[in-house]
């Protein structure tokens, strides 16, 4: 059998591999246009940073090691141009030589991956406008900072991010020019601001809701902004998403989706049958809209690749025998220090699918306990079914612990689990690393609660126009630091004693992180009163307010 692989990074790097392990008597080629393959594209930022110093590092496997130890054939600088799917052909060229040549399969494996999206903006083919892709392009960016004062970085997702800090780290002014209103667009705002005040701590300015008009020579490089600002820079990086690589798809004729990805079943099979895809260039099943989509992460492009290999080359002489679950968008981004992470949808994704029927629980407890130093707070979001409990999404910021809690929930929602599920998760505790009672357990704990009923939550969107009335059962000292326009201060340790001091209507409760306004809510309910609790606290108030989603 001749297993053709175009692409040999993540996903066709996995594919070759995989297809090997499974079938010794394989013929296996990859083809890559680049001049390496397997290199960690995800390590390029840090690179740029000095972070990885080598380059050689960034090289997680060489032609070298696939023809030695896999027995695999890997060509680079081979563009593919052209598939024939009716006569099971590739056309090649040879970039070092110019010479075209054809080869034939039997199962053809594409990992094309996706491009840097590049507006039609004026100016934009000008020097010292980059993008990062590739080992090229990061040495080209390399090059540009030394000397460079001043860098504009137009997009706030993870990579923009990620260079803003090693951009940084290089000396450089950084300005991150964003046209969403809201930096890390997976995430929700309110989680969202957290990352934005640490860029901006560290020195970072963001400009948000703007974009770029155009790029011009100004003697250096002149950015404008919608704005009407210019800003000058020395060197301009695009991180403003990607677009899926189609166009060797289109000539076999294979089915290009609605959003432009390459169209393939749950075996990762394209719509010609000989023909499988994976990696950034195909459209995704979203587990938890239902939706098809374009998820642009390693992880998902690397099971893709194995999956893809399995139901090419077979699996105990069985074929189609592995089916890609979907995915769910799980990622994450290291902030000077912080950690910003997600899996499943975020409220506006929710929304967006017409799902309006969940929870949102918010926790900021440390990642440890308290009584062994150095707990660092991380601040956790968890969207949940209102039905069956179902999670539906998690979103989790903070220096530490972070990546763990997240990585547990998205197990739980890969494997369809309810907030039940995380109330009642056992979890690995020693006093340096968790809690008898970790964030997780207290995240799920909080959401049962208030699924049946015992701790409702209030709506943070109405706290302009509600009218419950708002007590503050934090200490005095705490509400005349800052509290929240017209609270009443009556702290829980006095609450049995103050009970008629408070009103037949509806009561909302708030403290610092929302534990003691859970004493309180749990206090006045079983009293008969119409009490709720507003989630998370003052702590999630101010992240609110910051991101302009509660009143001030
Ligand atoms: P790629 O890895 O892009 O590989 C595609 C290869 O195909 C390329 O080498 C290309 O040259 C080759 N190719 C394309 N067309 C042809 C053709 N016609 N002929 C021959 N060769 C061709 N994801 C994460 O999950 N976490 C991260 O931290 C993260 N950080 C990232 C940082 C950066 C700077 C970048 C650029 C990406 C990052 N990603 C991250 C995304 C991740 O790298 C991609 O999702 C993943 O590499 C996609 O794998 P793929 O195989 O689909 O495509």
């Amino acid at each position: 059998m001749r297993v053709l692989i175009v692409g040999g990074v993540a996903g066709g790097a996995s594919a070759a591999a995989r297809a090997r392990r499974l079938c010794e008597s394989c013929e296996i080629v990859v083809f890559d246009r680049g001049e390496y393959v397997s290199f960690a594209n995800c390590g390029l930022p840090y690179f740029i940073g000095d972070v990885i110093m080598e380059e050689a590092d960034l090289l997680l496997a060489t032609p070298e090691l696939f023809a030695k130890r896999f027995n695999i054939e890997v060509r680079t600088r081979s563009e593919v141009t052209a598939i024939s799917a009716s006569k099971r052909t590739i056309t090649v060229t040879n970039l070092r030589t110019g010479v075209e040549y054809l080869e034939s399969y039997d199962a053809l494996v594409l990992s094309p991956g996706a491009q840097p999206f590049r507006p039609d903006i004026p100016g934009i083919e000008l020097a010292g406008v980059f993008q990062l892709r590739t080992i090229p392009d990061s040495v080209q960016i390399k090059a540009a900072v030394q000397g460079a004062r001043r860098a504009v970085i137009v997009g706030a997702g993870f990579i923009g991010m990620e260079m803003a800090e090693n951009l940084r780290l290089q000396g450089l002014e950084v300005t991150l020019v964003e046209l969403a209103d809201q930096v890390l667009p997976p995430f929700d705002p309110e989680m969202a601001i957290l990352a934005q005040e640490r860029l901006e701590e560290n020195g970072v300015v963001v400009r948000l809701s703007t974009s770029v008009t155009g790029f011009r020579d100004d003697g250096g490089l002149a950015v404008d902004l919608s704005s009407g600002e210019t800003l000058p820079a020395d060197l301009v990086l695009l991180a403003i998403g990607v677009r899926p690589e189609t166009k060797l798809a289109k000539t076999g004729g294979l089915e290009i989706g609605p959003r432009g990805g390459i169209v393939v079943d749950d075996f990762m099979r394209t719509s010609d049958p000989n023909i499988w895809a994976v990696g950034d260039a195909v459209e995704v099943h979203d587990l938890l809209t239902d939706n098809w989509k374009l998820i642009p992460l390693a992880g998902p492009a690397n099971r893709q690749g194995r999956i893809a290999a399995q139901n090419v080359v077979g699996r105990d002489g069985d074929h189609e025998v592995s089916r890609f679950r979907g995915v769910q968008g799980t990622a994450i981004a290291g902030i000077f220090g912080l950690a910003a992470a997600a899996t499943g949808a975020s409220e506006r994704t929710l929304l967006r699918a017409g799902i309006e029927k969940f929870g949102k629980v918010y926790l900021h407890n440390d990642h440890h306990v308290g009584y062994y130093p150095g707990g660092k707070a991380i601040a956790l979001k968890v969207l949940y079914h209102l039905g069956d409990g179902r999670i539906l999404g998690a979103q989790a910021v903070g220096e530490a612990g972070v990546a763990r809690r997240i990585d547990v929930i998205a197990t739980t929602i890969q494997h369809g689990g309810t907030v039940y599920d995380l109330a009642e998760a056992e979890l690995a505790y020693a006093p340096q690393y968790g809690a008898a009672k970790d964030p997780i357990n207290v995240a799920g704990m909080i959401a049962v609660n208030n699924l049946e009923g015992n701790l409702p939550l209030a709506d943070w969107a109405h706290l302009a126009d509600t009218e419950a009335s708002v007590i503050d059962v934090r200490s005095p000292k705490e509400f005349a630091s800052e509290h929240l326009q017209g609270a009443v201060n009556i702290p829980v340790d006095e609450l049995r004693q103050r009970l008629h001091e408070l009103p037949d209507h509806k009561i909302w409760l708030i403290c610092g992180v929302g534990k003691r306004a859970y004493y309180a809510t749990r206090l006045l309910r079983q009293r008969g009163f119409d009490a709720s609790n507003l989630s998370g606290g003052m702590k999630t108030w101010r992240a609110l307010a910051a991101s302009g989603l509660a009143a001030r």
